[in-house]
């Protein structure tokens, strides 16, 4: 048997009416926010993705999907969503009327990272950007939308970890503090780290390997070297943040390494999911537009991991599984093409209904719709179709009764309808 490929999965239904909910709970409060839905190619040339996330990153150097297509181009699988959606605003010059522009798509990504409890191959996000505004309101916007949407969905187990990478003024002050620091602790590093220090100081900070942590743990922090125009940035986002009651910390070990990377950084945890806690991650890179040969226009968004918020979403033990509302036991011949029609209208109606099409006994079917869960049965053999009224059980509460044939839809709409 074909068994489908390491750290890829399958979404089936059971889980997938959770994943639902979360996309619309998402895409209806995105929307209210003023973001667009944007739906870019999960396939993009390789270049697009090395030039934006960087050579030197995990990603790039390990994890891509690249591929020579038929003709020789070289391609990659998205390893994420925001070099996509950059590259979509440039090549429409989407910025030419009013450069203010706020998307969000959902999306498989794929990364071949080692498979592991909430890490895997192909992972989902839920991603939003905003461009055109290097206003700190619209950082500390995004981090309170995320706040809102994991409330709304009923995830409160969550805290905004946010930091300031500062700008190309003051970022190289910082990084020769930090090599300063780094220099004679060599030792103490992962292989990963020695290798790296020199060129991008900045990625041993966020390094995950405990030992790095703890050589790191008296690292000089960046929000003391912040130029004037980064620090009152921040502080404009943490009062913003106060006064919208949104709770965050301030983590100076949260960085991105890349140059384009700038101010504001965030990432949303959770103690609900043990070593894979950051949910959501994001920040301000309003240096990347300019990178990939647009014009200069600031931007700042987030990626929310789907599959780990599902995870944490599903623990809260709430079905969003919808079952039938109707199961028509139809017995003997006469009685299928009249059954036939009802759930077909029935269904239209958005009644859920469902029947049996191969001509069971009525016990066999009773044990049917126990097992689909409908709510009510509608019987109908050769004695109903003769008194011309079929008959009616709640499968709850066990009553039944007569529904007569004559405005037979009608009345199950009135019984058995959406109750808004
Ligand atoms: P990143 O694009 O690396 O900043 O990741 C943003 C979010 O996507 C993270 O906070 C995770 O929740 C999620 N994520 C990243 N990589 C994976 C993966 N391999 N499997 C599942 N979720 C992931």
């Amino acid at each position: 048997m074909i068994q489908l490929i390491r750290g890829f999965k399958d979404v089936l239904p059971g889980e997938s009416e959770l994943w639902q909910h979360i996309e619309q709970t998402a895409a209806a409060l995105f929307t209210d926010f003023g973001f667009k839905e944007i739906r870019i190619p999960i396939m993009e040339r390789t270049e697009l993705f090395a030039r934006s996330i960087g050579e030197d990153t995990d990603i790039v150097e390990k994890e891509m999907y690249t591929f020579p297509d038929r003709k020789g181009d070289l391609i990659t699988l998205r390893p994420e969503a925001t070099a996509s959606i950059c590259r979509s605003y440039i090549q429409h010059k989407l910025y030419a009327a009013d450069p203010v522009k706020k998307y969000f798509t959902i999306g498989p990504m794929f990364r071949r990272e080692r498979p592991q409890k909430g890490r895997y191959r192909q992972f989902y996000q839920l991603d939003a950007e905003v461009f055109g505004s290097a206003s700190p309101y619209v950082d500390a916007q995004l981090i309170y939308m995320l706040k809102i949407l994991f409330h709304r969905l009923g995830v409160t187990d969550i805290m905004a970890h946010i930091n300031s990478l500062g700008c190309p003024e003051c970022r190289p002050d910082f990084r020769d503090a930090l090599l300063a620091y780094i220099t004679g602790k060599e030792a103490e590093l992962c292989a990963d780290c020695r290798r790296r220090k020199d060129k991008n100081p900045l990625r041993v900070l966020d390094c995950k390997v405990p030992a790095c942590r703890e050589a790191m743990a008296a690292a000089p922090s960046i929000l003391d070297h912040l130029c004037d125009a980064c620090h009152v940035h921040f502080e404009t986002v943490k009062t913003a943040l106060e006064n919208l009651q949104t709770p965050f910390t301030i983590d100076k070990r949260l960085v991105r390494g890349l140059d384009y990377y700038t101010r504001t950084t965030f990432e949303m945890q959770t103690g609900s999911l043990g070593a894979q806690s950051a949910v959501a991650g994001g920040g301000r890179y309003d240096g990347l537009v300019k990178l990939l040969g647009g014009p200069e226009i600031p931007a700042t968004g987030f990626a929310i991991g789907f599959d780990r918020l599902a995870e944490i979403v599903a623990q809260a033990g709430e079905t969003y599984v919808v079952d039938p509302d109707l199961y028509v036991a139809a017995l003997g011949e006469a009685a299928l093409p009249l059954a036939f029609a009802w759930i077909a209208k029935l269904s239209e109606a958005g009644i859920r209904a469902e029947m049996d099409f191969e001509g069971r006994s009525l016990k066999s079917q009773m044990k049917r719709a126990d097992r689909l869960r409908a709510g009510h049965v509608l019987i109908v053999g050769d004695d109903e179709i003769k008194k011309k009224t079929a008959i009616l059980r709640n499968m709850m509460s066990k009553a039944q009764d007569e529904v007569p044939f004559e405005g037979l839809l009608e009345t199950l709409g009135a019984r058995l309808g959406k109750k808004e």
